[in-house]
């Protein structure tokens, strides 16, 4: 599927990781385990973002995406059975929601401009902004995976496993943060990870 993605002003690796740093300290929990994104979203954003909120939606309500963040007042409207999946702490539907969080957070302002398909990395290879899109999966990859986490763990399943990320933000994680695995994953061992991550929605 293809995404609606835009330009905005580049971020450095090293910012996006501190300000991922900076909102699992605002989630109050001990190094290492996971956050639990809805109450998270519904019981700590509101304190430093007033008028945020949370609003799960039908899909009648919600028709072209399974998540969406509008500003002014900031807010995420979700899917019912995307909420419900992400409340359980279900790896992909959590994963939505810190994307949807990390627009909230980073992108507040109108988008510069519209991408899609090959005009994307035209835009991108010429210019120093960056698609908001890349910017949300990295924010949201620095809260769920943090570098003492991974460096801790130092195996893509138990990062996934501890972490409750799916495959790909584990993946990430180890490519990011140059972590020499334990134990490196052998491909049938991999492709039953990403077998065992259908959607619950
Ligand atoms: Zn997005």
């Amino acid at each position: 599927m293809q995404r609606a993605d835009y330009l905005d002003h580049s971020r450095s690796s090293d910012e996006l990781e501190k300000l991922g740093l900076a909102w699992r300290g605002h989630a109050n929990i001990g190094r290492g385990m996971s956050i639990n994104v809805v109450p998270f979203l519904e019981n700590e954003v509101p304190k430093l973002l007033p008028h945020f909120a949370l609003i799960p939606r039908s899909e009648a309500e919600l028709p072209r995406n399974v998540a969406l963040t509008s500003y002014d007042p900031t807010r995420i409207e979700v899917r019912e059975n995307v909420y419900l999946a992400a409340a359980q702490e279900h790896p992909k539907a959590s994963f939505q929601l810190w994307h949807e969080f990390s627009h909230a957070v980073l992108h507040d302002c109108q988008p510069k401009s519209l991408l899609d398909g090959v005009q994307e990395r035209i835009l991108l290879t010429n210019s120093t902004d960056m698609s908001v899109e890349e910017q949300a999966d990295a924010l949201s990859m620095y809260i769920t995976v943090p570098r003492h986490s991974a460096e801790s763990i130092r195996n893509l399943s138990e990062i996934m496993y501890v972490c409750k990320v799916p495959y790909a933000v584990a993946e990430r994680a180890v490519r990011t943060y140059g972590i020499r695995q334990k134990r490196k994953l052998h491909p049938h061992e991999i492709q039953h990870l990403l077998t065992r991550e259908e959607e619950p929605y």
